[in-house]
């Protein structure tokens, strides 16, 4: 038995398309197109192509979006008048904070100020309190796209048991709110567990979100599991020639891909989701907030 590949990079695009019809039904209403307002502070090069790619799929779906860039200097209290501000404009929708902050900036602060009705990135402590509580809200993008990758591959997961590696507020713990939102039996694993082996053999749905390369190897995965590798970790790649590296997840793919039954691979696995649900929390952040309905199917 073989793996089936879930391809995150097609299902993203399915979903970005998705995401710029159900904005342009909107944006008759609207009088716009829904819009994501990117923050970026400083002149880190790897938050500089997130956020390039970020406003790319945003412009590239219909959806329109605002880039503020400051230099690394900037006041925290400027960081905190700019989200304000973002709050305060009808034409925005969503906002995103790019991490991580410059170390003088209190990141907890900053995203403690965006409004949480326009808090794509599902950051806020209202956010979390709302997908705890089973009540609607944006939910955070990579732990959305993780189960939707599941339902695509797996249909119903009522039942299922799913376990999530890793207990980060991003990733880990909303990823297991919303797996128990859709009725799974979920176990947290974190650098304390005991017996993380053992543990990982009884799920249906495994969840690496760790940033240990290849941590998990073959015999931690159950014949016919899902493994949905969050992990994105560049190592040395001295066989592609000097000097060069290249993206390995929290999963020994080679080891696993031969008896599991879905895995997603490291690149175009869930990394291109994360920015298909930003894009769809975008969408569905512009409706809630002129009281207008989304399609159900979305
Ligand atoms: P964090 O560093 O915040 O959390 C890592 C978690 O892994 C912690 O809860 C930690 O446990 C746990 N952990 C560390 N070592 C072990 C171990 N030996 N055994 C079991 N658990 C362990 O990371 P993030 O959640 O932010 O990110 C995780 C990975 O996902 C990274 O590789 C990151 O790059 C990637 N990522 C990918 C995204 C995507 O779009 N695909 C988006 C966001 C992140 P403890 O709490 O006990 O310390």
């Amino acid at each position: 038995m073989s793996a089936h590949l879930i391809d995150g990079k097609a299902v993203a695009a399915e979903i970005d398309a998705r995401a710029g019809e159900v904005g342009a039904d909107l944006a008759k209403a609207l009088g716009r197109a829904p819009c994501l307002a990117v923050v970026l502070i400083g002149d880190d090069p790897a938050s500089d192509v997130y956020v390039r790619n970020k406003v790319r799929r945003t412009e590239a779906a219909g959806l329109t979006s605002i880039e503020i860039r400051k230099s690394a200097d900037v006041s925290e209290d400027e960081v905190v008048a700019i989200v304000e501000g973002l709050n305060g404009d009808d034409g925005v929708d969503g906002i995103l904070v790019q991490m991580p902050l410059p170390d003088h900036i209190d990141a907890n602060r900053v995203i403690g100020r965006i409004d949480p009705d326009k808090d794509v990135d599902g950051l806020t402590e209202t956010s979390a309190g709302r997908l705890v509580l089973g009540k609607p809200g944006l939910r955070p993008c990579t732990p959305a796209g993780c189960v939707l990758l599941a339902e695509r591959a797996m249909g119903d997961l009522s039942g299922k048991s799913v376990v999530v590696i890793g207990r980060s507020i991003l990733v880990g713990k909303p990823a297991a709110l919303l797996f128990l939102e859709k009725n799974a039996t979920v176990t947290i694993a974190h650098s304390r567990t005991a017996d993380l082996p053992g543990l990982c053999r009884t799920a249906d749905i495994l969840v690496p979100a760790v940033g240990r390369p290849e941590m998990v190897k073959g015999d931690w995965v159950k014949p016919g599991a899902c493994v949905l590798d969050v992990g994105i970790n560049r190592i040395d790649a001295p066989e592609r020639g000097e000097g060069k590296s290249r993206l390995v997840g929290d999963a020994a793919f080679d080891e696993i891909v031969g008896h599991a039954g879905w895995i997603t691979p490291v690149p175009g696995g869930i990394g291109p989701m994360t920015i298909a649900m930003l894009l769809r929390n975008t969408v569905v952040a512009a409706a809630f907030r002129a009281g207008l309905q989304i399609p159900g199917d979305f």
